[in-house]
């Protein structure tokens, strides 16, 4: 697969570092893949059960997840990010939204899913933030189980899979 675009990573506004493009893109190339070792579940759950951050994209079904070491691992969250994430046999490309000019920071809307207590406040400060950086389905979800919770003692967690979204932790 061609690429060249040209990635670095620096400290961002939105989050502790982020991804730039040191060269325009246009809308609908790819950016970078999201790669790195794969693990599946249950690796990744005792890999870091104890870790606030990860960098874990799931695959599919969420059964495979690639665990990041790359540059499109420091890619930031946002509401309304000028990119994209594609799941390509097996692959996880970033593709590009619309137009981006060189030096802008490249942002994608994780859709987070499978989350702990945490509440992954967003502060991308989009137009249209839905102040979390879970996924709309995951943020209902985690609502209806707090409403069950909140019945009843009883917490039987039911873990929601999604194709193509980054995992909680
Ligand atoms: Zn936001």
């Amino acid at each position: 697969m061609s690429q060249h675009v040209s990635l670095i990573v620096r400290s961002s506004t939105i989050h502790a570092a982020g991804c730039y493009t040191t060269t325009p893109v246009r809308k609908g190339e790819r950016i970078a893949e999201y790669t790195g070792q794969r693990l599946n579940k249950e690796q990744a759950d005792d890999l870091y059960q104890d870790y606030p951050v990860t960098y874990l994209f799931g695959l599919g079904d969420g059964s495979t997840v690639i665990d990041g070491f790359c540059s499109a691992m420091f890619i930031n969250h946002s509401c309304d990010g000028n990119a994209e994430t594609t799941e390509d046999d097996g692959h996880i490309w970033i593709i590009a939204l619309r137009d981006i000019a060189a030096e802008e920071e490249i942002t994608y809307d994780y859709c987070l899913y499978d989350g702990s207590e945490d509440p992954c406040t967003c502060y991308c400060g989009a137009h249209n933030c839905r102040g979390s950086m879970y996924s709309p389905q995951e943020i209902r979800r985690r609502k209806a189980e707090a409403r069950k919770a909140a019945q009843s003692k009883k917490r039987g967690k039911r873990k929601a899979a999604t194709t193509g979204s980054k995992t909680a932790r």
